[in-house]
């Protein structure tokens, strides 16, 4: 087995639980020592307990949003793991309501767990990135969201298309210093999150408007935001990749048409 030291160090933000969690169980899978990050301190510290090899796994209390508190979480992997190579800025939050309904504090709180938290996370652990000599990856989780307008997303939306903006203006000037950038747009997956804002007929219809007709799972999406951190993803940077099971090049489209689309109509 490799020495513990010799292990590159994946940072994954609200990896307490969902898509973070499955992305950390990637890293450790992959060799990686991981350090999540979460505002849920007692969900992370369960998550942290059940991980196997704790040697390898570093919990910390953390809310993104806030500058002091990244500054220190980072300087914590610095103290303790000594290095940084992957970074994934999957921390998130929704608000799905009518545009007269979202107030400033709920639209502020989106962009500053969205987008404010990855611009933090970021800055501080290229710090450590730019020492490695294979330089690191940052994986920002954005959404289908983020790709086109939807009703209800004047937040979410927002925060997640801006989120986009930032992976691209990172990977150009990052780049230069051996830094890759790069983002994923999930479709719908089954997690907490999903879950409070998705009613019963919100599934139905995503299962229906999703070409493979079913909710990605959060190992999928675990897999697609390994490959863009591998050496396998060595010369991809700044881009955004759709892991929706084809929900994007679809479009919502028409419901008449897809049903007439079915095997059996024809
Ligand atoms: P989730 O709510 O299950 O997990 C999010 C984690 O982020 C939680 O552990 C939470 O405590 C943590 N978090 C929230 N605010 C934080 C803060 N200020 N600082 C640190 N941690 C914080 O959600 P999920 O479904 O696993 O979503 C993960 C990411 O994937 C989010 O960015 C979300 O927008 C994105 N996404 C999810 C879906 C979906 O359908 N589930 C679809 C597209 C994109």
């Amino acid at each position: 087995m490799a020495n513990i030291l010799d292990m590159p160090v994946a940072v994954v933000t609200g990896g307490a639980r969902g898509i973070g969690l499955a992305i950390g169980r990637w890293f450790l899978a992959h060799g990686h020592r991981i350090v999540l990050l979460d505002i849920d301190a007692q969900t992370l510290a369960k998550t942290g307990s059940e991980l196997v090899d704790p040697q390898r796994v570093l919990p910390i209390v953390c809310d993104v949003r806030d500058p002091a508190q990244v500054d220190a979480a980072i300087e914590q992997v610095a103290d303790v793991f000594g290095r940084i190579d992957a970074l994934v800025n999957n921390a998130g939050v929704a608000v799905f309501k009518p545009i007269a309904e979202v107030s400033y504090d709920e639209f502020r709180n989106v962009m500053a767990t969205n987008l404010d938290g990855a611009f933090l996370c970021t800055q501080a652990c290229a710090k450590l990135m730019r020492r490695n000599e294979n330089g690191g990856s940052v994986v920002n989780v954005a959404s289908i969201s983020g790709l086109r307008a939807s009703t209800l997303r004047i937040a979410y939306g927002t925060s997640k298309a801006a989120l986009i903006a930032l992976t691209k203006q990172q990977a150009v000037e990052l780049g230069n210093e051996g830094i890759r950038v790069n983002a994923i747009a999930p479709g719908p997956v089954e997690t907490e999150m999903a879950k409070l804002v998705h009613s019963v007929a919100i599934r139905s219809d995503y299962y229906d408007a999703i070409p493979l007709n079913r909710y990605g799972t959060t190992e999928e999406m675990a897999e697609a935001v390994g490959f863009l951190c591998s050496p396998a993803a060595s010369f991809v940077n700044g881009q955004v990749l759709a892991v929706d099971g084809g929900f994007d090049a679809a479009g919502v489209g028409l419901p008449t048409l897809r049903r007439q689309a079915q095997p059996d109509q024809q």
